[in-house]
């Protein structure tokens, strides 16, 4: 699977625990993340990510044309959505697109969780389709 990983600032210290949390299951995927997120994950794991742009820069951008494309089978974006954004237009573009083309998407840690855990699972038993 492809899956693209974004933390928005107060919550990528949550996205570093959620990927040490399921380390075992990231590992066997193509990872993608904005730069800074990508950073931080591959600082405080093993874990391989190719790194995107900055969201601010143009990351979320870079994302959003992965989706439109149909690259990605999931996005995990920890959204923090009680502070304002300089490229909340390219966010909201970037979660439109995923209902566009039904991509999965978990923009916080608790729906991340449990995607992540049926990622695991379905992975166990061999079947893997969730479009
Ligand atoms: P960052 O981008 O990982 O480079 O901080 C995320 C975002 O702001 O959307």
């Amino acid at each position: 699977m492809k899956i693209a990983l974004i933390a928005h600032d107060k919550l990528k210290n949550q996205m570093i625990e959620l990927c040490k949390q399921f380390e075992d299951t990231l590992r066997l995927h193509e990872l993608y993340a904005t730069g800074t997120t990508g950073t931080l994950i591959i600082a405080n794991t093993s874990l391989k990510v190719t790194l995107l742009k900055s969201g601010p820069l143009g990351g979320d951008q870079q994302v959003g044309s992965m989706i439109a494309d149909n690259l990605l089978d999931l996005v995990i974006f920890l959204r923090d959505p009680l502070t304002s954004q300089p490229h909340e237009p390219d966010i909201s573009a970037l979660l439109r697109l995923c209902d566009v083309t039904k991509t999965p998407l978990a923009t916080n840690i608790s729906s991340a969780r449990i995607m992540l855990h049926y990622v695991g699972e379905i992975e166990k038993i061999g079947l893997y389709n969730p479009k």
